[in-house]
């Protein structure tokens, strides 16, 4: 959208916001200032950079109160379940609207008038307009500008192809429990240190997050990032065949969300419910 913003598709916005969870791979971040550099700044499109602090120092700082990520959790009778996903809400949400307030000079807790509001462009492209929803607050109106041009995924890939940006690379955290097989390959193979990075916070957050620990909310079960609920380090991720996944009894539904990872993901107003979450102290996990 900051491209066809940029090149005169769309309308010049104002302000394009990336909200920084402060634990994006090393190439979003790279592609972040080379979208800045290449194509913001040319078109006089300031890109702000907000965020609300890094989701992995606070998940293992037991001083810091913590938005749970959305865990994988094997209780001590085997029964599974995930932690309540907070993440998303605290680390991208609250910044961008802090943001947004202050653009519309009513910082938190002035009351916003109902005529002052933002109009915010959210990128949903034609294959997943299911997500595309309204803003939960009326001093911004989402509008899905990509649903408008009828672009699919494959159309956003093929424009970006054309300005040499064929190598855009998917934005989320590093450790994201949301991802598939397929991603963490690509970051165990093309980059070891990251590899080494999200394996020792898998370690870390076996007992849940440490702040939770020090209140006495201990998790009787134990966490994990891989949805297998076994260490990073010795998860299945190489791909699965058919003859394992007929003996590991999954259907093809689950075999391509181990793949491709959760269809919805992460991503500011545009996520389903959390049908399945549960706190770290409920699901009767913790003492
Ligand atoms: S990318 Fe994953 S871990 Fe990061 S904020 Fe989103 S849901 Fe949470």
């Amino acid at each position: 959208m900051l491209a066809l913003s940029a090149n005169g598709v769309l309308p010049k916005a104002d302000y394009a916001i990336f909200a920084d969870t402060g634990w994006e791979p090393r190439a979003v971040y790279q592609h972040l200032d080379r979208l800045e550099r290449e194509i913001a700044e040319p078109a006089g499109i300031p890109i702000l950079r907000v965020s609300s602090g890094n989701i992995r120092n606070d998940a293992l700082d037991p001083a810091h109160r913590f938005a749970s990520m959305p865990l994988y959790v094997l209780n001590q009778n085997g029964k599974q379940g995930m932690t309540r996903r907070q993440c998303t809400g605290e680390y991208k949400i609250k910044p961008i609207k802090k943001k947004v307030r202050e653009l519309l000079e009513y910082p938190y807790p002035a009351r916003i008038p109902k005529d002052v509001f933002v109009e915010q462009w959210v990128g949903i492209s034609t294959d997943e307009f299911h997500r595309a929803k309204d803003a939960d607050v009326k001093y911004m109106r989402n509008r899905h500008p990509l649903l408008d041009l009828s672009w699919s995924r494959a159309d956003c890939v093929r424009y970006l192809t054309s300005l040499g940006l064929a190598d855009t690379p998917k934005s989320s955290c590093l450790g994201c429990p949301f991802h598939g097989n397929a991603q963490w390959r690509h970051i165990r193979d093309t980059s070891p240190s990251e590899w080494a990075d999200v394996v020792e916070f898998d370690a870390a957050i076996r007992q849940g997050n440490a702040r939770a620990n020090a209140a006495g909310s201990r998790l009787l079960g134990e966490a994990f990032l891989h949805r297998s609920r076994v260490p990073l380090s010795q998860a299945p991720i190489d791909h699965v065949t058919a003859a394992e996944r007929a003996a590991l009894r999954i259907d093809a539904d689950e075999a391509h969300a181990l793949e491709n990872g959760v269809e919805d993901g992460c991503s500011p107003w545009t996520c389903r419910g959390d049908a399945d979450a549960l706190t770290q102290d409920d699901f009767g996990l913790a003492t």
